[in-house]
C-alpha cells in the first residue's frame, strides 16, 4: 500500500479530529525549517493544496499567535501551561550556577496515551514526539529569561518536568564539573585515593584513631579540599590514570581528573586553587589544572602509558661493577606470570611487555640504583627481584644474586 500523501493525511486528520495548531502541525514536524509546529498547524489548515514544498516562512501569516488555538483533545492544557511549567524549571535553577541545560518532559499519562491513538490512526512519517515539542517551547522560554544555552551534548543541569498528574514537579540532574589536572606525589606515605581501615572497614575503631582511614591522607585528600569548598560540591571523585604504590613517589605528572558532584558553583578561577594546593602540602603538587569532560576521564582511566622507573636496589651479595653490564640483556620482550601479591586481584596468566632501556650505577657493596624505561604494565619489582622465576628473564638471574627493590618511583610517565 502507498503511504497517504501530505494532502491526504491532512484532509484525514481535519475530517476526523478536532486538533489545535500545535498537535496538528506536530503531526508535520518534519516538514520544512525554522518553523514551530502551531505555525506548521496554521499552514496545514489554510493551504489547500498541501505538500512538502508549503511549510515555509512566507506561509504563515503575519499575526499567527501560538496561543490562539491553543489546546486540544490531544493534548489537553498543556500548551497553555508553558509559562507555569517554565517557571518552575527556573526557581529550581536558582541556587545553581550554569551556562548549560536541557530539558526533559514527562508528559501527562493521557496525552501520551491520545499521541499513540493518533499515531496508530495516521502514521508517524513526519511526526514528532509531544514531549519533543514541549522540551523545545520551555527551553526557548528559559534562554529568553536566563543568560544560559541549551546543550544536547553536555548539558550543566538537566531538568526534567514531570508533568504526569500528581507528580508535577522538576527533578534535576546536576552534571559534575570535572577538572583535569597532573599530580606528583612527593610522599611515600600516602595511597591514591582515600583507603578504609583494614580493620574496621571505614566505620572508626582504635586502630586508625576512629577515621575510618588507613592512612591520613591521600594524593585526592590532598587536592580536592578548595575544589569542593568552592564549588560547593556534595563530594569529589578522583579518576587517576593508573596509580603509584603507596611507598612509591610519582615524579612524572600522573594525569588525573578530579570530578566534582552536584556543584553549585562551576566558575571556578583553577589558577588560584591549584596554587592554594601547592601552597597547602609539601606531600603533592598539581599541575596543568583545566576544565575537561567525561570523555577525557573515560580516557585517563584506560590509557596504557609506557612508564619510567627509578629503583633503589639491594642485593643479598656483594657484586662488582661489571657484573651489572648484564642488567642491558633485561632490554626487549619480558615474560611475567601474575605475580604472587597481585594474584588474588587479577586472573593468573603470562604476560609479554617490553622493556625499552635501563641504566644502572653501583651506589654501594650490595646496591645499586636502576633506572628501567618499560611498557605499560610491566611489574618492575618482579623485574629485579624475579618472582621466584616467574619473570623471565629477570635482573637477579642475571647478575647471579637476589636483589630486592627497596624503593621505587615514577619519575616519567607517557602523555
Ligand atoms: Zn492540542
Ligand atoms: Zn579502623
Amino acid at each position: 500500500m502507498d503511504l497517504p500523501t501530505i494532502k491526504q493525511k491532512r484532509d484525514r486528520l481535519l475530517d476526523a479530529e478536532n486538533l489545535c495548531d500545535h498537535c496538528l502541525g506536530r503531526q508535520f514536524a518534519q516538514l520544512g525549517h525554522g518553523l514551530e509546529n502551531y505555525e506548521r498547524g496554521i499552514i496545514v489548515r489554510e493551504i489547500d493544496d498541501l505538500n512538502e514544498d508549503s511549510f515555509t516562512d512566507e506561509n504563515v501569516p503575519d499575526d499567527a499567535d501560538e496561543s490562539h488555538r491553543c489546546g486540544c483533545d490531544a493534548c489537553g492544557m498543556v500548551f497553555e501551561e508553558l509559562d507555569h511549567w517554565t517557571q518552575l524549571a527556573l526557581d529550581s535553577f536558582d541556587r545553581y550556577e550554569l551556562e548549560t541545560f536541557l530539558i526533559g518532559i514527562r508528559p501527562p499519562e493521557d496525552v501520551v496515551s491520545r499521541e499513540d491513538e493518533l499515531w496508530g490512526e495516521y502514521g508517524t512519517e513526519y511526526t514528532e514526539p509531544v514531549k519533543t515539542e514541549l522540551s523545545r517551547l520551555i527551553g526557548k522560554r528559559i534562554e529568553s529569561r536566563m543568560d544560559v544555552k541549551v546543550d544536547f551534548e553536555r548539558a550543566d543541569i538537566m531538568a526534567v518536568i514531570d508533568m504526569r498528574q500528581g507528580k508535577e514537579r522538576v527533578e534535576l540532574q546536576v552534571n559534575s564539573v570535572l577538572i583535569y589536572g597532573q599530580y606528583n606525589k612527593y610522599s611515600r606515605e600516602i595511597p591514591q585515593t582515600e583507603w578504609h581501615c583494614r580493620n574496621c572497614r571505614g566505620s572508626g575503631c582504635e586502630k586508625c584513631d576512629w577515621t575510618g582511614k588507613q592512612y591520613p591522607t591521600s594524593v585526592q585528600e590532598e587536592i580536592q579540599e578548595p575544589f569542593i569548598r568552592e564549588s560547593k560540591a556534595i563530594e569529589a571523585k578522583f579518576h587517576g590514570g593508573g596509580r603509584e604504590d603507596v611507598d612509591a613517589k610519582c615524579l612524572g605528572k600522573r594525569e588525573f581528573v578530579l570530578e566534582l558532584i552536584e556543584p553549585l558553583n562551576r566558575d571556578l578561577d583553577l589558577e588560584e586553587l591549584q596554587e592554594e594546593v601547592n601552597e597547602s602540602t609539601e606531600k603533592v603538587e598539581v599541575f596543568e589544572m583545566q576544565y575537561t569532560h567525561k570523555d577525557k576521564a573515560a580516557d585517563i582511566k584506560q590509557k596504557h602509558a609506557d612508564k619510567e622507573y627509578r629503583a633503589q636496589v639491594e642485593t643479598e651479595k656483594e657484586f662488582e661493577e661489571g657484573d651489572l653490564e648484564e642488567i642491558s640483556k633485561v632490554v626487549g620482550v619480558v615474560k611475567q606470570d601474575t605475580p604472587e601479591r597481585v594474584e588474588h586481584r587479577r586472573a593468573d596468566k603470562t604476560r609479554e611487555r617490553e622493556v625499552y632501556e635501563v641504566d644502572w650505577e653501583k651506589t654501594g657493596d650490595k646496591e645499586f640504583e636502576l633506572e628501567v624505561k618499560a611498557e605499560a604494565g610491566t611489574y618492575i619489582k618482579e623485574l629485579i627481584h624475579g618472582d621466584e622465576g616467574r619473570t623471565q628473564p629477570n635482573i637477579s638471574d642475571l647478575i647471579g644474586t637476589q636483589a630486592e627493590c627497596i624503593q621505587l618511583d615514577v619519575i616519567w610517565i607517557e602523555k
